[in-house]
């Protein structure tokens, strides 16, 4: 069975049973302050798991894109080293909210594995939670060891402890026990010596984990206790690489059709054969894995960056470039070619990938190249770290400073100061790493207390859309505690004027007024699992008074008036630069915008002009806000809407329309577009290849950049003596500088031609050599061509002249050549020794160096010691 149809029949077995099958959600989360990236199917369902949301479909199943690369669950540094562990997997789920429990999610885990897909029985082990003697006091889950004892014999049933069977979203919320399905792909004769019993949860390569059923029957409270849920869920998940190996009869997730044309490709790129040598084989995987995550990443918006998210996508390639750099002799950017393969053959169970082929291509390549530069300049500045080095050892803290600031990986630092014969202090390097781990832990730590319950309400309203002020009563509240806000309360309201930050678009701030005018600001909203968050920085004494919630209407104006325009640029791009032209990314601001789009090339000044005109006109033309709260998905596609790569829509979206351009949208928008006043672009530049950035501006902030402007020009008119024409003005004075400056040269040369002279009449005779050390009120060019003008005319000629120069201080060194083959005297050797009074370095050829440093009052100590040299 190939994968594909793997997948398929996984689908088809649960939607038979009344599941509804629901698109993956994107890989990278935008808008869980908790998570950066999907690494569970569950993740897409939290907010039903919490009760926050009412649940459509009770019964859910999917296959879900993963990554595991960062926070509780990261596997990262076994990917490769191992055969069964990626970054980027595909999650096989079924859910049920409320509905089945442990009875069926049980029977139908055994059916589909045994029944459907046809694995042997007897290569099967599952685990049960055993129970736990700590704090949680909690019992052995008997219900599933009966369910399991009924199906198979009692000696595959293994018991599990908390580590492996007691499954937590995190430190607060749903939880539960659950059961794990292991599968033994070993040899018969591997089987008959040692039982698979006994390597289940041994990290053994042929016994592995393949589903996981979990049981949501608890809540993780703050204080660490626990509560039985009202309703109970069950949560699934099976790697569908490691499924694809069981029924494909192979031993590694990298043998199945999920990687091997990937793996092919990579042979034929590097010349090396796959299955012949460990180290190779690391590297193979490594990069047939991670091409995956990075392409995936970035398909959903996710461009590798400096921070955040994209930085754990750049390290996942730069990970991957550089097993290939060191093992598979890969010179040159690669990977890159590598993304047809992978779009050919998973393109179109994600289509994404295919859509967005190209992009994610030029962005590899160009990671690839800015990266293996660094490596080049890595190994330079390594070579100079073991120059000036004393002993066989390098610091700790250089390896961390090379890794962290130039981005060299320690691994590739060991093995070069190995293959020198120095060793590398880890210790120092670990030292060093985890304080900064430290420092941005404790910097980013949040402390939630409970949620502490006001009234029961079913589910929140956003009313947003229409009003900006109107009566609440609070739901819920709680305190949380951060470094970087200090003491905060979240407050959820039944109704909420409030739009929360999402989609772009800033949260709204504002107020909360109690019936006795006592105001409560409101500083930020959030959604959190699909729940509209206030954040207050103080509570009112009265929680369960009726108040009046009210939304800063001019920051919301300036913010919806930028969000409608940065529908219409978005528009315009298109129109303009051709429909490759896809959203990256938006910063949608009170005051100001931001759009990053797909375009391989610097605007040209007639582009951007278009573009501006293009906005302005919509502007002008006063179009009204057509509105669609509530159309099936289907029916907007049809009617053109545009869909953003990487975002999470529902059944239902927004439309919003203005004129010709329609988009999915859940933000916020002016009446009419003449509400907008005017557009103006700040500014256009490159954000990664493939993908330019606009900044632009309207309302108020137009006025205040052209009021700006022109107040500039009067002030330059003003010191141009109120010239008509400022810019013919200023090419005037140009000109005339350009003239200045040459009739000052003149003048100079002239200067230094007297100054030769005098200097020539006070030259020292010391031990047969024409001496002279000498402070001078010149620049370096200056003080170049009087040395060789001298030495024109003089032999046996030594001078060390110093100047000081914008607070700088330069020593120049002139020797004459017979003195430097004759007398072995240096120029370079010199400065560079005197070059330490003036706190400074430099250097040059025997007969003439100079050394610039940053003491002046050194200066004349330098000269001092100028004849010394001559002795
Ligand atoms: P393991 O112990 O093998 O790391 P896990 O306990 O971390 O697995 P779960 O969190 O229960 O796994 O995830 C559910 C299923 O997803 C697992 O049974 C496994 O089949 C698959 N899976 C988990 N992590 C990975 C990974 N890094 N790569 C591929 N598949 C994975
Ligand atoms: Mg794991």
């Amino acid at each position: 069975m190939n994968s594909k149809d793997i997948r398929t029949q996984f689908l088809n077995f649960f939607k038979e049973k009344n599941h509804k099958i629901v698109p993956s959600a994107p890989m990278v989360i935008k808008d869980d302050p908790t998570l950066m990236f999907t690494n569970a199917g569950m993740n897409q369902f939290k907010e039903f798991f919490l009760g926050n949301s009412v649940v459509k479909n009770k019964r859910v199943s999917d296959t879900q894109k993963c990554l595991r690369v960062s926070g509780k669950h990261n596997d990262l540094e076994e990917v490769g080293k191992d055969t069964y562990h990626h970054t980027m997997f595909e999650m096989l789920g079924n859910w049920s909210f409320g509905d089945y429990f442990k009875t069926e999610a049980i029977a139908w885990a055994w059916e589909l594995l045994t029944d459907i897909l046809k694995i042997d029985k007897d290569s099967l082990y599952v685990s049960v939670f055993e129970g736990s003697d700590d704090a949680d006091k909690l019992g052995m889950d008997t219900e599933a060891y009966d369910l399991w004892s009924a199906i198979v014999p009692k000696d595959r049933i293994i018991m599990g402890n908390k580590k492996d069977n007691f499954w937590e979203m995190g430190d607060q919320g749903p939880c539960g026990p659950c059961s794990e399905i292991h599968v033994d792909i070993r040899s018969a004769e591997e089987k008959a010596k040692i039982s698979g019993a006994s390597l289940v949860n041994k990290d053994h390569p042929l016994v592995v984990e393949i589903w996981n059923l979990v049981f949501m029957q608890y809540n993780r409270k703050a204080d660490g206790s626990l509560e039985p849920l009202p309703e109970k869920h069950v949560d699934t998940g099976m790697g569908f690489e490691r499924l694809c190996m069981v029924l494909q009869g192979v031993q590694s997730n990298y043998d199945t059709d999920v990687f091997t044309p990937i793996i092919r490709e990579i042979e034929a790129i590097t010349g090396k054969d796959y299955g012949k040598k460990e180290e190779t084989d690391i590297a193979i995987r490594v990069i047939a894995d991670h091409i995956r995550a990075v392409a995936f990443s970035i398909a959903d918006g996710q461009l590798p960056s400096n921070t955040g998210a994209g930085y754990v996508i750049r390290r996942i390639l730069r990970r991957a470039i550089r097993y290939g750099f060191t093992f598979l002799n890969t010179k040159e950017p690669f990977m890159y070619r590598l993304v047809n393969v992978l779009t050919e053959n998973m393109g179109t169970a994600f289509p994404e990938l295919k859509e967005q082929r190209q992009l994610i291509e030029n962005v590899v390549k160009e990671e690839e190249h800015s990266f293996l530069h660094t490596l080049e300049q890595g190994l330079v500045l390594l070579d100079n770290v073991v120059k000036q080095s004393n002993g066989k050892e390098i610091s700790g803290r250089k390896a961390f400073e090379l890794y962290d600031t130039y981005g060299f990986p320690i691994d590739l630092t060991g093995l070069i100061l190995e293959e020198k014969g120095y060793t590398l202090d880890e210790k120092g390097f670990h030292e060093a790493m985890q304080e900064q781990k430290n420092r941005s832990r404790s910097a980013s730590e949040v402390a939630k207390a409970d949620w502490e319950i006001l009234m029961n309400d079913s589910e929140q309203e956003f009313v947003g859309y229409d009003v900006l002020e109107t009566k609440v009563k609070l739901v819920k509240y709680r305190k949380v505690t951060s470094k970087k806000e200090g003491e905060q309360y979240q407050v959820v309201f039944n109704l909420t004027p409030f739009y929360p930050e999402g989609g772009g678009q800033v949260g709204d701030k504002g107020y909360l007024e109690a019936p006795n005018g006592d105001v409560f600001y409101i500083v930020d909203t959030k959604k959190e699992n699909n729940e509209i968050v206030h954040f207050a920085k103080h509570l009112p004494k009265n929680t369960s008074e009726t108040f009046k919630a009210v939304v800063d209407k001019k920051q919301r104006q300036r913010t919806a008036a930028n969000h409608t325009a940065t529908h219409l640029l978005h528009q315009a791009l298109r129109e303009i630069l051709g429909t490759h032209v896809e959203q990256k990314g938006s910063a949608v601001h009170s005051k100001y915008l931001r759009f990053d789009f797909s375009h391989f090339a610097k605007l040209t000044v007639e582009e951007l002009r278009a573009v501006e005109n293009f906005v302005n006109a919509r502007i002008d033309g006063q179009l009204p806000l057509q509105e669609n709260r509530n159309v099936p998905m289907e029916d907007a596609m049809k009617e053109g809407a545009m869909a953003l790569f990487g975002e999470k829509y529902g059944d239902a979206v927004r439309t919003i329309r203005f004129g010709q351009s329609i988009e999915l949208c859940g933000g916020t928008h002016v009446k009419n577009t003449a509400d907008i006043w005017h557009f103006k672009i700040k500014s256009e530049g490159a954000v990664a290849a493939g993908v330019r950035r606009i900044e632009a501006i309207t309302l108020d902030a137009v006025k205040d950049f052209y009021y700006q402007n022109n107040r500039s020009l009067f002030e330059i008119k003003d010191l141009l003596n109120n010239a008509q024409d400022p810019v013919k003005a200023v090419e005037a004075l140009q000109a005339e500088n350009i003239r200045l400056k040459k009739e000052v040269e003149v003048l100079l040369k002239d200067k230094a031609k007297n100054l030769k002279g005098e200097l020539l009449s006070e030259l020292e005779e010391v031990n047969g050599i024409n001496f002279m050390a000498k402070k001078l009120d010149l620049d370096a060019a200056g003080i170049k061509d009087l040395s060789f003008e001298m030495g024109n005319s003089h032999n046996n000629l030594f001078l060390l002249f110093g100047t000081e120069q914008n607070g700088k201080a330069l020593l120049s060194c002139y020797i004459s050549k017979e003195l430097v083959s004759e007398k072995n005297l240096n120029a370079g050797t010199i400065v560079r020794e005197l070059g330490k009074f003036i706190l400074g370095g430099g250097g040059g050829q025997p007969f003439f160096a100079t050394a610039g440093g940053k003491n002046p009052a050194g200066i004349d100590e330098a000269l001092a010691k100028a004849k010394e040299y001559l002795n």
